[in-house]
């Protein structure tokens, strides 16, 4: 069997991580298996559907780096394929005419309310001679599902699940308008792009009975079906807004990586050993179904930036430089030029080594896109002082002859130390703070070769005049 997997968003919003976390596992398996993986975009719900969200959901793919093995089937342009399967069932036997009017199902709903009963369609036109149909009403057509017996469903995640058929009421296929329902435009599309494995949610469990009706009142091969639980926020509760992001741009704007965030999202509620960091190689040849439990999926914020941060130390200098280039250039006071991103390319090294997130990584990367002077931050200030420009003064003299390599920076400062017999770090604090402003940045050493020694002198001058007062 070919496996076949898809990823059916409704475009009614921003595609969720839980979305983001299901395309994945879609894609993984489908991968795994020498499948194919689909992108179905469910716009059938025409008054909820927008064209921005469906294109934040194909941006969001793209960056996640889930690519569709075919171009995606957009569900609205099928409706007509939907009716034929409808008219079909009709022909078939298996569904039926129902002519109830609006205010007889809503009458039927409050009678079934009052009663303690859940709402359900009575079947009232089911066996009824289609000879009393009222003139000038346009039908609905119902799937005539069955009424004995059980729905049972075999799920890859959930196991056997299973319903009694009095439980469910004949469904709506095509409303009396002429439109398909979303559930069997669903089946209708499943079938007709050979989907073998439906991966989704287990917020669809229930719809996925009324599925399988379709499929055996058609006579076709079901699929497989595996619902995944959903992700929860830290405290246990349905994920929200109020736990942080939800859209995966989102997260993007926050500087996680694409291969961080799928690395993170593949191993909530999918276990693989102890090994928490797996590239997408790795992923695709190890990932199955059976790996997934059944219990909801926790957030946790934590795990995921420290997961970002083991991608950023690993992820490529020019690549890096290129996302904080990015980030800088829209700042204010910044110069963003060449120089900036020789820069920025040089300490990538060592600012990769401390930032958790790409915006952490811009931030400590900001001093490099000034020229002469930089703004002090208040600790930054404590070192600016007398003492201060006394070291600052004899260390530019000493730099203004020194070959711009760290191991050769090193040296004079370790020299510069000795000879004003002070220790190294109160050397490199107020060389700190007149380079970059603040009191953290990578080794001094490597940042004075990253500015160079005109732009070094030029800032160390400055300082020294902020520090005599
Ligand atoms: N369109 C549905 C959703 O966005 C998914 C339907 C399905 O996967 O069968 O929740």
């Amino acid at each position: 069997m070919t496996i076949r997997t898809r990823f059916a968003p409704s475009p009614t919003g921003l595609l969720h991580i839980g979305g983001a976390r299901t395309a994945l596992f879609n894609f993984l398996f489908a991968r795994h298996h020498g499948g194919q993986f689909l992108l179905r975009i469910e716009d059938t719900d025409r008054a909820r559907s927008t064209e921005a969200a469906t294109r934040a959901i194909l941006d969001s793919l793209e960056w996640l780096g889930l690519h569709a093995d075919e171009p995606a089937v957009f569900q609205s342009t099928r409706a007509a394929r939907h009716t034929e399967v409808a008219r079909a069932l009709l022909a078939a036997g298996q569904a039926y005419r129902c002519y109830a009017s609006a205010e007889e199902l809503r009458e039927m709903r409050e009678q079934a309310m009052r009663e303690g009963r859940p709402p359900r369609y009575d079947g009232r036109w089911r066996d009824r001679d289609p000879a009393d149909a009222p003139a000038g009403v346009t039908p609905a057509i119902r799937l005539r599902a069955p009424r004995e017996g059980e729905t049972v469903v075999d799920d890859l995640v959930q196991g056997s699940v299973r319903v009694g058929n009095a439980e469910l009421d004949d469904m709506i296929i095509l409303r009396s308008d002429g439109t398909p329902t979303y559930l069997h435009a669903v089946v209708v599309d499943d079938h007709d792009m050979a989907i073998s494995h439906v991966i989704r949610g287990d917020d669809h469990l229930t719809n996925t009975f009324r599925q399988v009706q379709i499929y055996r009142a058609m006579g076709w091969d079901e699929p497989r079906f595996a619902h995944i639980p959903l992700i929860h926020g830290p405290d246990g509760a349905k994920y929200s807004k109020r736990h942080g992001a939800e859209g995966v741009l989102e997260f993007r704007d926050q500087g996680f990586l694409p291969e961080a965030l799928c690395n993170y999202l593949l191993r909530l509620g999918w276990g693989h050993g102890d090994s928490e960091i797996l590239d997408r190689a790795e992923a695709i040849s190890l990932f199955d179904l059976d790996g997934v439990g059944r219990g909801a999926a926790r957030m946790d914020f934590a795990k995921l930036t420290h997961v970002n941060a083991v991608w950023i130390r690993g992820t490529d200098d020019r690549r890096l430089t290129d996302e904080v280039l990015a980030r800088l250039r829209p700042r204010a006071g910044l110069v963003v030029d060449a120089t900036a991103e020789a820069r920025v390319l040089s300490l990538m090294p060592h600012l990769k080594e401390r930032a958790r997130t790409l915006v952490e990584l811009a931030d400590n990367a900001a001093f490099l896109a000034l020229h002469g002077t930089v703004p002090y931050d208040d600790k930054a200030r404590t070192h600016l002082t007398p003492v201060g420009a006394a070291l600052l003064t004899a260390v530019a003299v000493r730099l203004a002859d020194t070959d711009f390599t760290p191991a050769a920076i090193d040296q004079a400062l370790r020299q510069q130390a000795e000879a004003s017999a002070v220790k190294l770090g109160q050397i490199a604090q107020p060389l700190r703070a007149a380079l970059t402003g603040s009191t953290s940045s990578p080794g001094i050493d490597v940042t004075l070769a990253a500015l160079g020694r005109e732009e070094s002198l030029r800032r160390i001058a400055a300082a020294i005049d902020v520090a005599r007062g």
